[in-house]
This record gives structure tokens, C-alpha cells and sequence, in this order.
């Protein structure tokens, strides 16, 4: 790929596909394997940059990056991780709306790797099982913790809680701001984005707008 269309991908935040692009060796190494490479690559770069790796507040950078790309920040990457989404029958057989909003997302930007920071918003309408709030909280969590682009994000959560539920009928909304727009680049801190998946049933303009009113909804919690 030519370095201008590298560029114009990465500036417009382009996902090329719905799925996390990895490679097929992505699990052949050990995640021990992998933060000792990562470490040496991380070690490079400070050097590169003219960094003195004898000072004490520097010595301990590579690993501590290393470490927290693969256990934390792109922990996500592997499928071992992925929470369990068990699900309940609907015993109560709650039929309407079920929204779980302000998830916290902290994930990263795949063509800065820089912070992607918001919120989530997921409905859902139950044809018979239900799921954990904690779950939904789990499966935002787990492909946040990837290089990510907030539509597939926005995409894979829908499609997880889907699978989960046994039903088209999911949705969710992110608003997030992106730091490689807020501190770099364009350098606008203001901006945010946001991203919406409707399936199903939230294709219909009035179940879209119920759902779109609760997560507008500001309840005031404290007194
Ligand atoms: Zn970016």
C-alpha cells in the first residue's frame, strides 16, 4: 500500500472490516514470549528517540509497556478472554426495552495507537433470555482492549450481546473522543465521536427513539 493511502486511512479512520484483522500465528507465542519481544521493540524506540535508558525513571519503560500491551491494553486480542456471556431464561418475562448505559470505554486507537475514551449505550429486547448487567459491562470491556476503529467496535459489541441473547433485536450507541483528534493532528479537544449499530427491531424509527430517549435520560442519583 502507497504511503499517502496509508495516511488517508489512518487520519479517516477506516476499518477495513468488521473483523479484527490477525494474523493466523497471532497465539503461537506465550504471552511471556510476547512481552519479551515486545519489551526489546519498546527499548528501541526510546533509543531511537535519543532516550537514555540508564536513568531510573526510564529503565523499567519497556517492560512496563510490554506488560501492559499484551495482559491489559490489547488483552482483548485473545479469544481466551472473551467473557462468558451465559444468559437466563426471562422468567419474569419482562417484554420491553432493556437499556444498560454510561459503560465506560477505554480503548485504543489502531491508526494512532493512542486512547479512545467514552461511553457505551446498549439495549436490548429479550425474545426469552436475559443477560447479566455485569456481562454487558464484560463484553464492552473485552473488545475495547483491542486496536480498535469505534464503528467495529460499536459492531462487535451488537453482534456479541446477539449471539449471547439468540436474538436480532441489540443495539448500541458509543460517543468517544478520540486523542489522536484531541491531542495531535487536528488537536481539536472538543470533538467526539459517536457510532450507533440498531439490529433488528431497533431498525424501527419508534423503538429507535425509545431507546435513543433513555440513554438521553439524566437521572440525578446523589442529593
Ligand atoms: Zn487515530
Amino acid at each position: 500500500m502507497k504511503d499517502e493511502r496509508i495516511d488517508e486511512l489512518g487520519e479517516n479512520h477506516i476499518a477495513t472490516s468488521a473483523f479484527t484483522p490477525l494474523r493466523k500465528d497471532a497465539f503461537v507465542l506465550s504471552n511471556e514470549e510476547k512481552i519479551e519481544k515486545i519489551q526489546n521493540n519498546i527499548r528501541q524506540i526510546m533509543e531511537t528517540l535519543g532516550l537514555d535508558l540508564t536513568d531510573d525513571s526510564l529503565k523499567g519503560t519497556p517492560k512496563r509497556v510490554a506488560k501492559a500491551y499484551v495482559n491489559e491494553i490489547f488483552g482483548g486480542l485473545n479469544p481466551d478472554k472473551m467473557p462468558s456471556t451465559s444468559t437466563f431464561d426471562n422468567n419474569y418475562k419482562y417484554n420491553e426495552m432493556l437499556v444498560e448505559k454510561n459503560i465506560v470505554v477505554y480503548s485504543t486507537c489502531e491508526h494512532h495507537f493512542l486512547p479512545i475514551i467514552g461511553r457505551a449505550h446498549i439495549g436490548y429486547i429479550s425474545n426469552g433470555k436475559v443477560i447479566g448487567l455485569s456481562k454487558m459491562n464484560r463484553i464492552v470491556e473485552y473488545f475495547s482492549k483491542r486496536p480498535q476503529v469505534q464503528e467495529r467496535l460499536t459492531m462487535q459489541i451488537v453482534q456479541a450481546m446477539q449471539q449471547a441473547l439468540g436474538t436480532e433485536d441489540v443495539a448500541c450507541v458509543i460517543d468517544a473522543k478520540h486523542l489522536c483528534v484531541n491531542s495531535r493532528g487536528i488537536k481539536d479537544i472538543e470533538s467526539s465521536t459517536v457510532t450507533s449499530e440498531f439490529g433488528g427491531k431497533f431498525k424501527d424509527n419508534d423503538v429507535r427513539r425509545e431507546f435513543l430517549n433513555y440513554i438521553k435520560m439524566e437521572t440525578a442519583f446523589s442529593r
